[in-house]
């Protein structure tokens, strides 16, 4: 962990206990000289580990330049630099002309490396100037961002020339300036900033800290195994504890007070006003995708609404506060939506945050309008009296209510609360349409997914809705386990526990992607799955005969439903069923097919022998016409013989979630699709989704 520790010692230079801005600098060449995750991992963690130790007061600036940013992305906070300004100063500070600089920007075509070249060519300096420090270059940034009104483009160009007079080394120059465009242009993301604070802390801790690290000496002489393991306990403290208060000038102090502890996510963890980072849903290729996926387990289908998603916060004394998705304050721009609170929260409600997505909808009926729409309505200041496009917030979520985090409980609970605890004002305030359900359930969720695409929304959010599965099953674990018991006094028995505990938990995330209904921020699990209309059907469609039918229920009591179909085989003769079809067809096709197929009429039939089918329809068809079919996927099938010895000797194929497109008047029974062809789509579809889970690999997004 220390390969890079004597390297970057080098440029370590304290100016009156402050960290020299060339630490830094150097740090980003470093970064930026390679593309291997661990080697980035690896300086970042030596940089914190140097300013952790020797320069407390510099790790925050540093950590906030590195991620490229200077304030969390819910303060409004801009540089508001234009490319003028830096221009201005590479003529003021490097000497420049206009033609030389337009040379250099063309050669180059980064700001950085056009200040790179230009320091390097500057011929001479005044007097060495004092070396900037990394707290120095931050303090600038801010007073950048705090300068406004008049005179605030006089004072950012002073600053900003300042801080280039100041840069020793062209290297500094590129990345000052880099920082100043905002674009820095090395892999030091998000989530490696946070995986290095945590492995930093492990090690390292400032001079006058209370807690205790696990130390160099000890941690060095851990087997590699183990080492990870420690490792990725305390990156998942650090990061749980970001995806929850998502502000370093949060987290770092912290961290500097009480090292990588439990403590950590009390102490940082959710906070009104400050908003979480969203949970995130996990595509699947269609509902019968989702459908396996979610064996077993109780879930609920909601419409997936097309709009703006919608964090509301709101404490004891009524403040309240709107976030984006990417957790951007927009109270401003749903004034309409704050003035709501008062009625939808119950009287047992102090504080809260919950989730929704906000739609554009017609005032008067309440239907829903498109996401176009929505965008007509300013972003900023939005006056009640002024608003022309209206909204509703259909709410899906409760994280947190009277001063308690939600997170841990099912989805059925937090529903429940949300449900029971706050009041629907119609068109303006309600919940997510939603269905409950589980994989038996199939018919019932492709009507309620075409339900949502009726009204144009994009599909379909599948949700767990319990932590446990039911027992029988076959997956009967807790999910809790003993993962949290004490840790015990002896250093290396309580790393064996450590130990044993990262495996459990690593076991414990690969279940939790199913297992768990949790509210989990930042994460994509499997227990938020999104189903859209594009994925919904097959592209390829068949021409299958109509060959039977039952009598239909409920509403459908006077028609024929399901309709069994079949394909043909040549080389038999025979009429292979191959699905039951109760989808596509409007009350006037059931009509005029049960007055065809009329129960005495000639179409029908006793039963036939060139029909190769073992179930028991109320009624057999004369095959005489052929109907196109759309489905979402072709299964093998126990019940179904259509294929039989094609793709499988015991198994015939099946369709997933048929559904009628027309009648193909064009074709005879001779021209129906046959088992051959049934069989090449199902080979082909093998293939894709082969295709498909390489591409959906998550293993394979390593997040640089
Ligand atoms: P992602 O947010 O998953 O990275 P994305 O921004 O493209 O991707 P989608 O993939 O379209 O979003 O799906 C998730 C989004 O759907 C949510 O962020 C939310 O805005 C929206 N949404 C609409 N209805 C619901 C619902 N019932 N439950 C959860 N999210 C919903």
């Amino acid at each position: 962990p220390a390969k890079y520790l004597p390297e970057l010692q080098k440029h370590w230079k304290q100016d009156g206990g402050d960290a020299s801005y060339a630490l830094l600098t150097h740090a980003f060449i470093l970064v930026n000289s390679t593309t291997k995750r661990i080697k980035i991992v690896d300086t970042l963690v030596n940089l914190l580990r140097i300013l952790i130790e020797g320069a407390p007061d510099s790790l925050l600036p540093a950590v906030w330049l590195a991620t490229n940013s200077f304030a969390p992305p819910y303060e409004p906070a801009e540089l508001g630099l234009g490319g003028s300004v830096i221009s201005k100063a590479f003529k003021n500070i490097y000497g420049l002309n206009a033609q030389g600089l337009k040379t250099l920007y063309n050669k180059h075509g980064d700001a950085g490396d056009v200040a790179f070249e230009a320091k390097k060519r500057q011929s001479f300096t005044l007097k060495k100037p004092k070396p900037l420090t990394i707290k120095g270059v931050y303090q600038s940034l801010t007073k950048i961002a705090k300068s406004k009104g008049t005179g605030s483009q006089e004072t950012k160009q002073r600053i900003v020339e300042r801080l280039l007079q100041d840069t020793r080394s062209a290297e500094e120059s590129r990345y000052i300036v880099r920082t100043l465009v905002q674009h820095l242009r090395i892999g030091a993301v998000k989530t490696t900033m946070l995986i290095a604070l945590a492995r930093a802390f492990l090690f390292s801790k400032p001079p006058d800290a209370k807690f205790s690290t696990k130390g160099m000496e000890y941690l060095a002489k851990l087997k590699k195994e183990e080492l990870t393991e420690v490792y990725l306990r305390a990156e998942e403290t650090v990061k749980a504890s970001y995806a929850r208060h998502p502000n370093y000038d949060d987290l770092v102090p912290c961290l500097l007070e009480i090292g990588v502890t439990k403590e950590l996510l009390v102490r940082c963890g959710l906070t009104l006003h400050i908003p979480l980072r969203p949970m995130l849903g996990s595509i699947t290729r269609d509902l019968s995708d989702m459908l396996t996926k979610l064996q077993g387990r109780d879930f609920a289908c909601e419409y997936k609404y097309d709009g703006q998603r919608a964090q509301v916060h709101c404490d004891s004394n009524g403040k309240v506060s709107i976030f984006s998705r990417h957790l951007e304050l927009m109270t401003d721009k749903y004034p309409d939506l704050v003035s709501l609170v008062p009625q939808i929260r119950g009287e047992s409600v102090s504080s809260f945050i919950l989730e929704g997505e906000v739609v554009a909808v017609d005032q008067d009926t309440g239907d829903l309008q498109a996401f176009q729409i929505l965008t007509n309505r300013a972003k900023k200041n939005v006056e009640i009296g002024s608003i022309k496009v209206n909204v509703c917030l259909f709410a899906f979520d409760l994280m947190y209510l009277n001063g308690e985090p939600l997170l841990d409980r099912s989805f059925r609970e937090r529903r429940d609360m949300l449900r029971s605890l706050f009041t629907e004002i119609p068109y303006r305030f309600t919940w997510v349409k939603n269905l409950d359900a589980t994989s038996a359930d199939s018919e019932t969720v492709l009507e309620f997914f075409k339900s949502a695409i009726d009204v144009k929304c994009e599909g379909i959010m599948v949700k767990v809705l319990d932590n446990e599965i039911k027992p029988g099953n076959g997956i009967t674990d807790s999910v809790n386990g003993n993962f949290d018991e004490e840790p015990a006094a002896n250093e290396e028995v309580q790393d064996k526990q450590l130990s044993l505990a990262a495996t459990k938990k690593k076991e414990r995330n690969t279940r939790r992607k199913v297992l768990l209904s949790t509210y989990e921020p930042d994460k994509r699990l499997e227990s938020w799955l999104k189903v859209k209309k594009d994925y919904s059907t097959s592209s390829d469609t068949l021409d299958l005969i109509p060959i039977a039918a039952w009598h239909g229920n409920g509403r459908k009591a006077k028609w024929w439903s399901p309709i069994l179909l079949a394909v043909r085989n040549p080389e038999t003769g025979l009429l292979e069923a191959v699905t039951k079809c109760m989808s596509g067809f409007t009350d006037k096709f059931y009509q005029s097919n049960k007055e065809k197929y009329s129960e005495n009429g000639e179409n029908v039939i006793s039963r036939p022998s060139y029909i190769d089918y073992a179930g028991h329809p109320d009624v057999w068809f004369e095959p005489q016409e052929v109907w196109e079919m759309a489905f979402a996927d072709i299964t093998l099938s126990p019940t179904y013989t259509a294929a039989i010895g094609l793709v499988s000797e015991e198994r015939g194929l099946s369709l997933r979630f048929p559904r009628f497109l027309r009648v193909r008047e064009d074709k005879s029974i001779d021209e129906a699709s046959t088992s051959d062809y049934l069989a090449s789509l199902y080979r082909k579809q093998v293939e894709r989704a082969r295709e498909e889970e390489v591409a959906l690999d998550p293993s394979v997004d390593d997040n640089i």
